[in-house]
């Protein structure tokens, strides 16, 4: 019996490049699409220069690092993300819908349940 294909895919049907990116993104990226980044504080150090603190963030599902500068009374200045290769889809192929990974990642956890996923009862 085949297996029913998943909606993010239909969704993503018009373009079987993005689908088949999509559909190959490691759980850890999938998750983070999903969910957000998991940050942690991984260093802080002040910029004497530009009178700002610089935090290092990083993520401990698929190891994007984000910069987040502070002024010195704790207002946000600005932040500036490094992701890892293969986060992203290539230049041309155009963005995933929000939606799809959502419905893409649901289907993996049922598909293939992985261990941390909570048991029923
Ligand atoms: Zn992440």
């Amino acid at each position: 019996m085949a297996t029913p294909k998943p909606r993010a895919l239909r969704i993503l049907g018009d373009s079987p490049e993005l689908a088949s990116w999509a559909e190959s993104l490691p759980d850890a990226f999938l998750d983070c699409r999903n969910f957000g980044h998991a940050w942690y504080s991984a260093d802080v150090r002040f910029d004497s220069e530009q009178r700002l603190y610089l935090t290092l963030l990083r993520c401990r599902r698929c190891t994007a690092d984000r910069t987040r500068r502070t002024n010195e009374f704790g207002g946000i200045e600005g932040n500036a993300y490094s992701l890892p290769d293969g986060y992203l889809a290539p230049s041309g192929m155009g963005t995933v819908d929000r939606s799809a990974i959502r419905h893409l990642a649901d289907m993996r956890h049922i598909m293939a349940p992985r261990k941390g996923r909570r048991a029923d009862g």
